[in-house]
């Protein structure tokens, strides 16, 4: 059968097919955008809405103009009056691929000629519509069909990012459209109330947005901290800039809230170093984002290029991969980490997000399980946001079926069998056996050899439990006294391997002492205590020998790591695993500084954002190897504020308050290389 034979008279099996899949589209779209709570991930969605688009390229005759493809897919409530737009609103086209995109962009050049394109981050909220009239903020509107919208102009006047007034000298009148949404801090505080007052929290920021905007009660949507960015201009009198970005500035100059990550590019290559670029830091904004969108900068190259029935031929929106997607959750086990805490985790049916097969995801603890509302045999969402380890979301209520089971935190260490224990006031359930639970000892071997501790290059996973096994090592304590004949008899390793792992561990003998501290697995020390203590004390002796006061005294230390790390060393089997790590050759202390005064003496620097040339991580380590200090977050103490790209709101925002100096990657470059003065 060819296309062009079946085009003209689908199958009765295939019109059925399309009728359903397009009733489904229907009823996924109602649930999405009238009451905020999707059953399905949104690359489902796209998924099924792609199916239908791929029936209708086979079968022309199904693409009527009623048909979700061809239309804008919001349905209106009956909660709302309904709004006519001066000027229709339309969807947006997506690409998915490099592919996608540059067949996009042959069409969309074909017949003109695009000297500037305007590159924005595609928003994760949920469109509206503005009307001012001479200034005055006179109506705000859901996008609904395009067409006509739901009034929700008192919901709008609740949020603080809109003006009800422009500035300057307004136009007669400028209908604006942009996108409501929530930052996560906003949305955890809204999820967080929610479960205190015993009900479900939303999945994620998208669909409490919109449950927020679309109120009854306006003084409910002035409890949540919607914001705004604004995005696009319809209908207009007296004001006609020629470009898009024009607009955005005269926008920004009435007081309207506008991005400050758009960017106007002169090629095609340019908008791919944009999408690449916010790929890799979508993480690093304080809001979702779903994609990119790319605009035709000139407005009257966006008007010959016109529109199709449901988006502008002038725009289109790159959609990164999914980071949310449903599946079921099979069952809950747990875990036993390296300093005994027992975590509960989702076991899965295995499910393709962030680019990656998915079967397992934490739910961190019992509380979180519960606080969460998740159940045995729950349709849940799932999320893995960049290198961020998998995690449940919630469930999807409205898919439960009566046959799911709530989870049982287990009483005993589902390994070694003793009692767990918690703590007051502590949300963990621990198992107290902390030398001799196989799985902590296990997850403590693996923790000392890994990248944040001490990188012994060749003892992974498999190694360490080979080697835990056949008994050749017990606990951290004896990792440095395997030699080549503490792998006889074990299969598996050749040659080869053996010195790989004494080459790792001669490697991994001459550490600085931050890591060897962060690989004893000491509650509450990770890379930032345990600096400020290798700084403060340079080596182990000095830190054993300190009291709880001396350790809590150091800045970035305090009074519950201190404690922590006093505990630890007092235990006499803790003691006798430094006794065996010194006896292995692992080095106890760092070096004295030398050389005199560093360039970086007495300063205190904050790292925020990314840098080109380093590694947080990096960074630190050079600061502090150029004498400087390296803390967590902006105090007046602080000397400098790093910024790199996409800092952090809430340092940048401190620094400037602090009225702390931000500097950026280059002038601490300079700074490492002849001190404070290249910061002037
Ligand atoms: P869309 O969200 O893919 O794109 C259009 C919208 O993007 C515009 O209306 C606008 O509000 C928004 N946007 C954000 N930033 C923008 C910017 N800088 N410039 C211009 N527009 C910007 O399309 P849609 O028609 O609104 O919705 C379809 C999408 O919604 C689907 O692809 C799916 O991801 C999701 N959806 C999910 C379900 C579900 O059940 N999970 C159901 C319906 C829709």
């Amino acid at each position: 059968m060819t296309p062009r034979k079946a085009a003209a008279e689908p199958p009765a099996d295939v019109i059925r097919q399309h009728s359903d899949l397009a009733q489904e589209l229907e009823d996924l779209a109602y649930r999405y955008y009238v009451l905020a709570r999707p059953t399905v991930s949104d690359a489902e969605y796209d998924t099924k809405m792609r199916a239908l688009e791929q029936l209708e390229e086979q079968y022309p005759a199904l693409r009527t103009p009623d048909s979700p493809t061809q239309k804008v897919m919001e349905s209106l409530s009956n909660d709302f009056g309904e709004i006519r737009h001066l000027q229709r609103l339309m969807s947006l086209e997506d690409v998915f691929s490099d592919e996608e995109f540059d067949a996009w962009a042959v069409r969309a050049t074909r017949e003109v000629q695009v000297p500037h394109w305007l590159c924005e981050l595609k928003i994760d909220g949920l469109a509206v519509d503005l009307v001012y009239e001479n200034g005055r903020l006179v109506r705000g509107a859901t996008r609904g069909d395009g067409v006509t919208g739901e009034d929700i102009t008192l919901n709008i006047r609740t949020i603080e990012a809109v003006p009800s007034r422009l500035r300057g000298k307004p136009p007669t009148l400028l209908e604006v459209r942009g996108e409501v949404f929530l930052t996560h801090a906003a949305f955890e505080q809204i999820n967080a109330g929610l479960v205190d007052s015993d009900r479900g929290p939303f999945a994620n920021p998208r669909n409490a947005a919109a449950g927020s905007l679309r109120q009854k009660d306006p003084r409910i949507t002035a409890q949540r901290p919607l914001t705004m960015t604004v995005h696009g201009i319809g209908a207009t009198e007296g004001f006609d800039p020629p470009t898009q970005s024009a607009a955005y500035d005269a926008m920004q100059e009435m007081g309207l809230p506008m991005s400050s990550h758009y960017q106007v590019v002169d090629d095609l290559d340019g908008v791919r170093r944009y999408i690449v670029h916010w790929g890799e830091h979508r993480h690093d904004l304080e809001h979702d984002i779903d994609g990119i969108v790319v605009k035709v900068d000139d407005r009257a190259l966006q008007r010959r290029l016109g529109a199709t029935s449901r988006a502008p031929r002038w725009a289109v929106a790159w959609k990164y991969p999914p980071e949310e997607v449903t599946t079921k959750l099979n069952n809950i086990f747990v875990n036993v980490g390296r300093t005994g805490r027992v975590t509960p985790f989702a076991a899965l049916e295995p499910v393709r997000v962030g680019g990656v097969t998915v079967s397992t995801a934490t739910l961190h603890n019992e509380s979180e399980v519960r606080r969460k509302q998740v159940l045995v045999g729950d349709t849940v969402v799932v999320r893995r946001a960049g290198d961020v380890i998998p995690e449940v979301v919630g469930p999807v209520v409205d898919l439960r079926t009566g046959d799911e089971k709530p989870f049982k935190m287990p009483t005993r260490c589902p390994e070694c069998k003793t009692p767990l224990a918690r703590g007051e006031d502590e949300a963990d359930w621990r198992c107290p056996n902390t030398v001799g639970c196989p799985a902590q000892q296990r997850e403590s071997i693996f923790h000392l050899a890994g990248r944040g501790a001490l990188d012994i290059d060749g003892l992974g996973y498999e190694t360490g439990i080979a080697l835990l096994q056949a008994g050749r090592i017990n606990d951290i304590g004896d990792v440095f006294a395997l030699t080549a004949e503490s792998f006889d008899g074990l299969r598996g390793f050749a040659d080869k391997k053996i010195q790989q792992v004494l080459n790792g561990l001669e490697a991994a003998r001459h550490r600085p002492l931050w890591r060897l501290l962060v690989g004893l697995s000491i509650r509450h020390v990770g890379p930032t205590a345990a600096q400020a203590l290798a700084r403060e004390f340079r080596s182990i002796d000095a830190i054993m020998a300190a009291s709880t006061d001396e350790l809590a005294a150091v800045e970035g230390v305090g009074p519950t790591i201190a404690q922590a790390v006093a505990d630890w060393f007092a235990d006499p089997r803790h003691r006798d695993i430094v006794e065996r790590l010194r006896a292995g050759g692992v080095s106890m202390a760092d070096a004295a500084p030398t050389g005199g005064p560093g360039p970086l003496d007495g300063l205190t620097f904050v790292v925020t954002g990314t840098l080109s040339g380093y590694s947080r991580e990096g960074a630190t380590e050079a600061i502090q190897a150029a004498g400087g200090k390296v803390t967590g977050s902006v105090s007046a103490k602080t000397s400098y504020v790093v910024a790199g790209d996409a800092p952090g709101k809430a340092k940048y925002d401190k620094a400037v308050k602090l009225d702390v100096p931000i500097i950026d990657e280059e002038t601490l470059v300079e700074m490492l290389a002849n001190g404070s003065g290249s910061a002037t």
